[in-house]
């Protein structure tokens, strides 16, 4: 199965009309722990991604890179940085017969550039605790397990981990500097995180 332009249209146009809902309480939880601006940062890059022209490109890693590099320039804020990173990683990754295992293998070099990028630890209170709970819920999966079914239950797993940043401290990003002041709280990106991985496992099927 590819991930051609219509494909990938279709998918950007579902993924904006998600943040777009998600904006308040996206920025209710960076409100608690961070400036308030994460679900309007996530909505303004990805309405920027759907409105994109791609006529010139036509393979999915050109495609993906485009909007790896749309999200970079419309972010903003440290999120902006972070997806950019994940969407160029997947990009470069991206196998030309996406199936179970070779998707799981771009997500996993996604999560380790994310984390070099900024230097999170799983556990950190991040977007990187969603991404990793992902990755790890693909190493139970058998090599023929369909990809968006696969992915439903990654994503399943990445709200969970969003969950569970409540009880966690933050150690990186704005939400580091309360400390202990964290907790109680559910970590922005890792909810918006675990939004975009549901969002594209109804697209991956
Ligand atoms: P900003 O903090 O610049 O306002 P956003 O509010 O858009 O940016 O994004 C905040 C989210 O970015 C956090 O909830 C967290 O998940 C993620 N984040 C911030 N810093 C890091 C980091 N160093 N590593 C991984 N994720 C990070
Ligand atoms: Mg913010």
């Amino acid at each position: 199965m590819g991930f051609g332009l219509g494909a990938i249209q279709g998918w950007l146009a579902e993924v904006r009309t998600t943040y777009a809902a998600q904006t308040a309480k996206l920025d209710a939880l960076d409100a608690a722990i961070g400036d308030g601006d994460h679900g309007t940062n996530m909505a303004r890059g990805f309405e920027a991604a759907a409105n994109m022209d791609f006529a010139t490109h036509d393979t999915p890693q050109l495609l993906l890179k485009q909007v790896g590099m749309q999200l970079l320039g419309t972010i903003g804020g440290a999120a902006g940085a972070l997806y950019g990173t994940f969407f160029l990683t997947i990009a470069a990754n991206w196998p030309s017969e996406p199936n179970t295992p070779r998707f799981a293998s771009s997500l996993r070099a996604a999560r380790d550039a994310v984390q070099a990028r900024g230097r999170a630890e799983v556990g950190d209170k991040t977007m990187v605790d969603a991404i990793d709970a992902c990755v790890k819920s693909f190493d139970d999966e058998p090599d023929d397990a369909p990809l968006g079914e696969a992915l439903a239950r990654g994503a399943e797993a990445a709200h969970r981990a969003a969950d569970a940043t409540k009880d966690l401290v933050a150690r990186r990003g704005r939400a580091a500097l309360l400390g202990d002041r964290s907790v109680g709280h559910v970590d922005p990106g890792a909810r918006s995180m675990a939004h975009l991985l549901e969002v594209t496992a109804r697209h991956l099927g």
